[in-house]
């Protein structure tokens, strides 16, 4: 396969024209994903809105940015996530209603994006359309979101950073994953399947469970499940009709901890396969020429933003890249993350993965030893997805000009003089001209000085553990 093109800019910025939006959407252009759009094109904006408390996904500005661009181009774009699976017992984003309210919260609406938001999948997530990918190397169908599976064009706007299952979360999990509907996402997660689901893989431990009377939260044990597969008998022991599982890792944070149901890693292993299967399938609904895909490497937390909390980054921001391929431009920022050193007190310091040179998210963010950075990344090589050999191309940043606040071109004098003479700012009149009441002349040099302070430069003091809110 011939080497794809990754358009890339590094993440400095010092000027209108280097901004990170401004190089979002000069990458774009470079990419040729301008080129993809035609006038009265459905543009579908594929974002992770975050996690009820996550504080790493990307900022909306760079979804408005590229809304305005995509109308620019004549294209009606709408910007949108998917219902996710009921990860926890506590999950914002499982339904349209939940969704739409975690990603209000974080800034996704349509005052701030200039176009729709959107839940692709419908209300509980079962709003989707089925495809045949004869070609994947362990799915042979996908059920994508019926949004992005209706939309002409679809740009996936993706946070790189690391994730627990995927080892990285990157372009092809945006669409592996999360262009996938709840059906769709069941189907990846290996639910039902003989040797990778949960059900048939996963070790039970019934002995783990010690009786309701010693186990305070004991209902937490069959609430957790949406399926109802977890059941106190009434012999006080826990049973598991696991031959139901779905997969759907409702149970994962609290089965796992108390020992009562080991996590598979081989799970892990086939969803990060599968995630390159799901991508091929939403090309393939979507049209193999019509995906487009921009990576922010910026504020790479070892966890994903569907986690309720976001880590130090572990390397710092790497930079901005397009492609029209999901592999390769996984690839390059893997690569550069690779390349880089690791931040310090980050996760990938902690895991001594630090050095340039090391594979940071096999060390910071896989949740089992042995899970790989690559997998997802080698299946879409193999199934013919994208390519992983592929240069990377410097892009320059464009003129300013394109870049300044559009809705008024004017420079300062006619923008201001008339209302600063109807509203004056400056008080010319007080003070002798000087407008305000200031001493003429003070010591500046003695408030830039570091003086030694009495004490080692802090003092701790020792509060009472907080208690963390009831959840009820
Ligand atoms: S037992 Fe299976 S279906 Fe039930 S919460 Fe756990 S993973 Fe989901």
């Amino acid at each position: 396969m011939a080497k794809s093109k990754v358009y890339f800019m590094d993440a400095h910025s010092e000027s209108t024209e280097t901004s990170l939006v401004a190089k979002m959407v000069t990458v774009f252009d470079a990419a040729g994903l301008d080129k993809m759009i035609k006038p009265n094109d459905v543009v579908a904006i594929k974002i992770h809105c975050g996690e009820w408390n996550n504080t790493a996904y990307l900022r909306p500005v760079y979804a408005r940015a590229l809304a305005d661009r995509i109308k620019e181009l004549g294209g009606r774009p709408f910007v949108c996530d998917t219902t996710t699976s009921t990860y926890s017992p506590w999950g914002s984003r499982s339904t349209e209603l939940d969704i739409l309210l975690t990603a209000e919260r974080n800034g996704y609406t349509s005052a701030t994006l200039g176009c729709p938001f959107i839940c692709a999948d419908g209300f509980i997530g079962t709003s989707d359309f089925r495809v045949d990918i004869p070609e994947g190397y362990l799915l042979k169908e996908a059920y994508v979101a019926q949004a992005i599976a209706a939309a002409d064009v679809l740009i996936a706007l993706t946070h790189f950073k690391g994730h627990s299952m995927g080892v990285i979360g990157g372009a092809l999990k945006n669409l592996g994953i999360g262009a996938q509907s709840k059906r769709g996402k069941l189907n990846v997660h290996m639910g039902g399947h003989p040797n990778y689901g949960l059900g048939a893989a996963g070790v039970f431990h019934p002995e783990a469970f010690k009786g309701k009377a010693n186990t305070p939260d004991w209902e937490l044990l069959e609430d957790c499940c949406p399926f109802n597969l977890y059941h106190i008998n009434d012999n006080d022991e826990i049973e598991w009709e696991r031959e139901k599982c779905t997969t759907c890792l409702g149970c994962f944070g609290v089965m796992g901890p108390r020992g009562i149901v080991d996590i598979p890693p081989v799970n892990f292993d086939a969803v990060d396969v599968a995630i390159a299967d799901a991508c091929l399938g939403v090309e393939k609904v979507v049209g193999r020429d019509k995906v487009g895909y921009i990576n922010m490497a910026l504020d790479i937390s070892p966890r994903c933003d569907c986690a309720n909390h976001a880590d130090v980054p572990i390397v710092p921001h790497l930079g901005v890249f397009a492609s029209t391929d999901a592999v390769a431009i996984d690839m390059a920022c893997v690569n550069k993350a690779r390349e880089s050193e690791g931040i310090p007190g980050s996760a990938a310091e902690v895991m001594e993965a630090h050095h340039p040179g090391d594979a940071k998210f096999e060390a910071a963010a896989a949740t089992f030893h042995g899970q790989s950075e690559v997998a997802s990344i080698n299946t879409g090589h193999e199934i013919g997805l994208g390519s992983r050999d592929y240069e990377l191309v410097n892009v320059e940043p464009g003129p300013a000009d394109r870049f300044r606040f559009p809705y008024d071109k004017r420079t300062s004098r006619p923008r201001f003089m008339e209302r600063f003479e109807k509203f004056q700012p400056f008080p010319y009149d007080r003070h002798d001209g000087k407008g305000f009441a200031r001493n003429d002349e003070v010591d500046l040099e003695a408030m830039k000085r570091h003086y030694e302070l009495s004490t080692n430069g802090h003092v701790e003091v020792e509060i009472e553990e907080l208690q963390p809110a009831d959840d009820n």
